[in-house]
């Protein structure tokens, strides 16, 4: 007799979502985290009462109203619009492009002439059918764009070269002619209230978690506790790395206190040039109009990704998405375990993304109840 239905590797949002929904259909449910604490990436510190988002900054943005109801149940969401500012050779702009950045750019004050600069731009440098990130960005914006606010930022960012990098990257941000600096064309935006954990606590409530474990050191004891294992760890070490490693970006983080209120006067500020090594600062306190005396900043610092260090993108390139396939094969001969979340399905995916995927993974193991 097993002691649990479900033995969910990973307390992030996948586990937790798919965790809370079997409990609530009857189903014993076990979660592990390596980590000391729960929530994955999505886990907030309170540092002097600042909510700081310690695995990067989080923005929560859908277009499904089921996505935001559901979200909605565990944390009230605040009215933050995400718009963040960039920096390049001394100069700022707006962003995502839109009219202020094309204004800051080119002094062009309406649509036509922005739309004009644009598309002769990219008639002379954009492509037909785009097959790297460069010849995308250079497809949908032109070249000064591309020059001033995407290529330095995304080599950087990445590690490689935006030739070498797959075109959807840069499809996430959007191109308008009006004056609108949200970042995300969703319909449903903000900030929890008090922060993520709030969620990922009111997700968890009632469900056991063992944070601190590693499912690996025990992986054989681990896989006999429960009829089915959830994993939401990085699908290539499950498999012993047998086709060989696949490429994660990782990131590095150096949070400062500082006495002052307001730092920067913004929550993210992008960096797009090369002489900064990191691509934006976030002062956290902004997600949620904080008005304490001091602040907290994070500096956001791209680096290779080892096996000692936090993986935080998958690298989409040819290469690792043929790799990827071998190992999804693999994962589509198990019975009693299924994969899910940004490692273990290999995907850029965002928060309502995951979401909406462990939602509809979970309507098919009730449906094969
Ligand atoms: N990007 C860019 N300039 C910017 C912001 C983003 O070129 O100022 C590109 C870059 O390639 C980046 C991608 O757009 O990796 C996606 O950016 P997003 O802000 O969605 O990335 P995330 O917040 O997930 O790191």
């Amino acid at each position: 007799m097993k002691k649990y239905d479900y033995l969910i590797v990973g307390a992030g949002l996948f586990g937790s979502v798919f965790a809370h929904e079997m409990a609530k259909a009857g189903k014993k449910c076990l979660v592990i985290d390596k980590r000391q604490h729960k929530g994955g990436n999505v886990y907030c510190e309170d540092v002097k009462g600042i909510n700081v988002h310690k695995y990067g900054a989080h923005i929560f943005h859908t277009n499904s109203k089921k996505i935001w109801d559901y979200v909605n149940q565990f944390a009230e969401f605040n009215n933050y619009v995400n718009s963040p500012i960039s920096i390049s050779k001394g100069k700022m702009y707006n962003l995502p492009f839109n009219m202020n950045t094309f204004y800051q750019l080119w002094g062009t004050k309406k649509p036509v002439e922005a739309k004009a600069i644009i598309e002769s731009q990219i008639k002379k440098w954009g492509k037909k059918s785009p097959k790297n990130l460069e010849e995308q960005a250079l497809s949908l914006v032109g070249k000064d764009v591309y020059e001033t606010l995407i290529k330095d930022y995304t080599e950087k960012q990445w590690g490689k070269k935006a030739t070498e990098l797959p075109a959807f990257i840069i499809k996430r941000l959007p191109v308008r002619y009006t004056f609108n600096n949200n970042y995300f064309n969703d319909t449903y935006q903000g900030i929890p209230v008090g922060g993520y954990n709030k969620i990922i606590d009111g997700l968890l409530k009632g469900v056991e978690v063992i944070t601190g474990e590693d499912f690996f050191k025990n992986k054989n004891h681990f896989m006999d506790q429960a009829h089915k294992i959830v994993f939401t760890g990085k699908i290539d070490e499950f498999y012993n790395y047998k086709f060989g490693q696949l490429e994660y970006r990782s990131l590095r983080f150096e949070s400062t206190i500082l006495e002052e209120e307001n730092y920067q006067g913004n929550a993210v500020i992008n960096y797009n040039d090369l002489e900064q090594p990191y691509t934006r600062i976030i002062e956290h306190k902004h997600f949620e109009f904080g008005k304490q005396k001091h602040t907290v900043i994070t500096k956001e610092y791209p680096e290779d990704w080892t096996p000692k260090k936090e993986a935080y993108y998958p690298i989409n390139n040819k290469e690792n998405q043929d790799k990827y396939e071998q190992y999804k094969s693999c994962s589509e001969e198990e019975t009693n375990v299924i994969f899910g979340g940004r490692l273990a399905e290999y995907k850029y995916y965002d928060m309502h993304q995951i979401i909406a995927s462990a939602l509809e993974k979970v309507k098919k193991e009730i449906e094969d109840f």
